[in-house]
C-alpha cells in the first residue's frame, strides 16, 4: 500500500495575521501543519496500522507539501507522526497559485511518485485553516482523473475498495470507489495520535526531499499568479472584537444584565 498525504503549512491560526497586497503576510517560522491535516495523516497511518507486518514493510506513507522552505515544519510534523517519506514542492514559479495551480503542482508531484511504483491512497484533510476552500482534493483528483471521496468520517479498506461515510445536514451517506483514490477526511474521523519522544527526536535530521517545477515537468503557464483564474482584490482585517465586560451574580446579575443591555442600546 503507498499513500501520499498532502500536507499544508499554514500561518498559525493563534497568530495575529495580516495582509500585504491581499496576500497573507507568512512570516518565516511563524506557521505550522494545518491542524486538519493530522486527521488526513491519522486515517493513513491507522490504515497501515491494519496490515500485517510484511504488508507494512512493503508500504510507504508519503508527506508532500506544496510550500516554502519554511514549510518544513509540516513535514517534521508529519514525521513525527510517523509517516516514512517528506516531500516538499518549491519553485518562485508556483507561488501566488490558486486552487487550480495548487492543484496541479500537487498532482504532478504525485505523478512524479508513480513513476516509481503506483499510488493506492491520496489523502487530505478536510480544509486548509487559511484558505478554506476544501476544493484542492476535488481538483487533484480531476487532475489525477481518480475518484473523489470528500468529508469522511468513518474510513474501511477492503479488497482495494474504499468505502467511508460522510454526515451531510440531511443525511449520514454511504459511498465507495476502488484504488486508486483520492480521499479527504473530516476532523470528527479521528483523534490524531501524540508522537512519542523517539519519533520526535528522529524527526528533526530526517531528510526532506525538495522537488522544483522542472523537476515535475510543470508547465509554468498553470501555476503561479499569472495562471490563476480569480483575484483577491481586497482584504480588510475585521474589526477589533468589543472588549468583554463580564457580569458575575452575586444576587443581581439579572439587573445588571439589563443595565448592560439597557446602556448599550442592545434592547
Ligand atoms: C488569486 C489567488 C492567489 C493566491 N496566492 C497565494 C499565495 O501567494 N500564497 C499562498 O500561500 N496562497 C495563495 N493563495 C491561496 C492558495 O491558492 C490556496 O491556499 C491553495 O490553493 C489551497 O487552497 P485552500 O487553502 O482553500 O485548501 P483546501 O482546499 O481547503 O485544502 C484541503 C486540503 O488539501 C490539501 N492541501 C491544500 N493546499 C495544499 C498545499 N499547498 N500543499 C499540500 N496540501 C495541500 C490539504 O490536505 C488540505 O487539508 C491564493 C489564492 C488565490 C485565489
Amino acid at each position: 500500500m503507498r499513500i501520499v498525504v498532502l500536507v499544508k503549512y499554514v500561518p498559525d491560526i493563534n497568530a495575529d495575521r495580516r495582509f500585504e497586497d491581499c496576500r497573507v503576510v507568512r512570516d518565516p517560522g511563524e506557521g505550522t501543519l494545518n491542524e486538519l491535516d493530522e486527521n488526513a495523516l491519522e486515517a493513513a497511518l491507522r490504515i497501515l496500522d491494519g496490515l500485517d507486518e510484511d504488508e507494512r514493510a512493503a508500504s510507504e506513507i508519503v508527506a508532500l507539501s506544496v510550500a516554502p522552505p519554511d514549510g518544513d515544519i509540516a513535514l517534521r510534523k508529519s514525521f513525527q507522526m510517523g509517516v516514512d517519506r517528506g516531500i516538499r514542492v518549491s519553485d518562485d514559479t508556483i507561488a501566488g497559485s490558486d486552487y487550480f495551480g495548487t492543484a496541479a503542482a500537487l498532482a504532478a508531484a504525485v505523478r512524479r511518485l508513480e513513476q516509481d511504483a503506483p499510488v493506492d491512497l491520496v489523502v487530505t484533510g478536510m480544509a486548509a485553516l487559511d484558505g478554506l476552500g476544501s476544493v484542492v482534493p476535488t481538483l487533484v483528483a480531476a487532475e489525477l482523473g481518480r475518484p473523489s471521496l470528500t468529508f469522511a468520517k468513518k474510513i474501511a479498506l477492503a479488497d482495494g475498495v474504499v468505502e467511508i461515510t460522510r454526515a451531510t445536514d440531511e443525511a449520514v451517506e454511504t459511498l465507495s470507489a476502488a484504488l486508486p483514490v483520492v480521499l479527504s477526511v473530516a476532523d470528527t474521523a479521528n483523534t490524531p495520535r501524540m508522537p512519542n519522544f523517539k519519533l520526535i527526536m528522529a524527526a528533526r535530521t530526517r531528510t526532506i526531499e525538495e522537488w522544483s517545477a522542472a523537476d515535475l515537468g510543470i508547465d509554468a503557464a498553470v501555476v503561479g499568479a499569472g495562471a490563476a483564474r480569480s483575484t483577491t482584490t481586497s482584504a480588510t482585517p475585521r474589526p477589533e472584537k468589543p472588549e468583554v465586560e463580564l457580569v458575575q451574580d452575586k444576587g443581581s446579575g439579572g439587573r445588571a444584565l439589563a443595565e448592560y443591555l439597557i446602556r448599550n442600546d442592545l434592547v
